[in-house]
């Protein structure tokens, strides 16, 4: 997993520390990549050996500023630097790679789609990216340098799974408050997600356990991702004592276990995605069911698989469980792949195609000022006056 820019840090910072709360084995190696010096300091989990800074004798540590085309420079540049830090971790144990970033400002939204055009020409791994859409509020310039880096990410990774900032903007809440619990949104669902393919055989008894391999399938073919999560919260299990222990197999409702998942996967897949778009026409989905495995009803994870398919209209919807034991609450994530109506797209491409046509009207407007000042600049030193 490899951070690029500041909200790319911050987002694998917390995947690490996730990962060691949970006990989960989802980023086998962390890798941070930035031009500016205090935002690898302020990081707190990823090695000190993998925070890398590059564009030293451009910008001297301080950033790139929201230039992403300087960022995009600088990765180029640099590019050695961060395959420094690669050849030190284990990519031969890797299922794949992710690149995070924001896609809003400049080191991230410029170098991520250099990096991921780099790994994508030296491993053999897919590379996937997740790229994270600035807030509305934010102003012009996040929006355009998103816009632009989006047209490339998309291009060069195997897969982009965007969360979209707008839509999960708290009101009367501070910005870094705000970040915190966006970033915690982010790292529940990937986690839940990529956490799944990671449960050993011996870990349990695997019966429809989701391999890597189907997330990798349900993100082969490319395209644009987005991911729904629902929870819901078991009661308390140590209430009746012992004996409800012994008798809790039994007390099962297996309808009332059908429904509650079939209930999760449509309030996962209806509820606010990270990037909001229209089911329908989804190309490809995973279905992951978890929580302890005696609640992982396999006729409920069916019967949500299959009102998937009535949804998206696809046939190619894969699903299964992620065991749980210690778990008092089952969870769904809907990994969504392939999506080709999403707002939020279409409205970014327009802002790059007017920003395209402002930028050439602009240069067409400076080309002739300067032709006028010259003129103007010849008259003035002309000795004849
Ligand atoms: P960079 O360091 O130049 O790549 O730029 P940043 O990563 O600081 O900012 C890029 C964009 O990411 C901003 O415009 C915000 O939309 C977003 N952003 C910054 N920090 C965070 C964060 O912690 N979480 C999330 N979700 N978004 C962030």
């Amino acid at each position: 997993m490899i951070g690029f820019g500041q909200a790319g840090g911050k987002v694998v910072d917390r995947f690490i520390e996730f990962d060691r709360q949970t006990r989960g084995k989802t980023v086998r190696a962390a890798i941070a990549v930035n031009t500016a010096k205090s935002d690898l300091h302020g990081l707190e989990h990823i090695p000190q050996e993998n925070r890398v800074l590059i564009g030293q004798t451009r910008v001297k540590g301080h950033g790139v500023g929201a230039d992403n085309e300087l960022g995009a420079e600088v990765a180029q540049e640099d590019i050695e630097e961060v395959q420094a830090a690669l050849d030190g971790v284990p990519v031969h144990e890797v299922d794949a790679f992710l690149i995070v970033a924001g896609l809003g400002g400049g080191s991230g939204s410029g170098g991520a789609p250099v990096l991921a055009k780099h790994l994508k020409r030296i491993y053999s791994e897919p590379v996937y990216g997740l790229g994270i859409l600035p807030s509305s509020e934010e102003g012009g310039i996040y929006t355009l340098n998103a816009a632009r880096s989006f047209q490339t990410f998309v291009r060069e990774v195997d897969n982009l799974i965007v969360f979209d900032n707008d839509a999960w903007r708290a009101t009367g809440e501070s910005v870094e408050g705000g970040y915190a619990k966006i970033n915690d949104e982010i790292v529940r669902r990937l986690g839940l997600l990529f956490g799944a393919g990671e449960v050993d055989e011996g870990d349990v008894v695997a019966e429809s356990v989701v391999d890597s391999s189907e997330i990798i399938n349900t993100l082969a073919g490319g395209g644009i991702s987005t991911i729904g999560y629902a929870v819901d919260q078991l009661g308390d299990q140590k209430k009746g004592g012992l004996l409800s222990r012994f008798s809790k197999e039994a007390d099962l409702d297996e309808v009332d276990e059908t429904n509650r998942i079939t209930s999760l996967v449509r309030k996962a897949t209806l509820g606010r995605l990270t990037l909001p778009c229209e089911v329908q026409g989804t190309e490809r989905a995973l279905l992951v069911v978890a929580g302890p495995p005696n609640r992982l009803n396999r006729k409920g994870i069916e019967r949500g698989r299959k009102w998937l398919e009535e949804q998206t209209g696809s046939m190619e919807i894969r699903g299964g469980d992620y065991p749980l034991p210690k778990e008092n609450a089952v969870a769904c994530a809907v990994l969504l792949s392939g999506v080709n109506n999403v707002p939020r797209v279409k409205e970014l491409q327009q802002v790059a195609i007017e920003a395209l046509e402002n930028i050439e009207d602009i240069r067409e407007q400076s080309d002739r000022n300067l032709a006028e000042l010259l003129a103007d600049g010849d008259e003035e030193l002309s000795p004849l006056f």
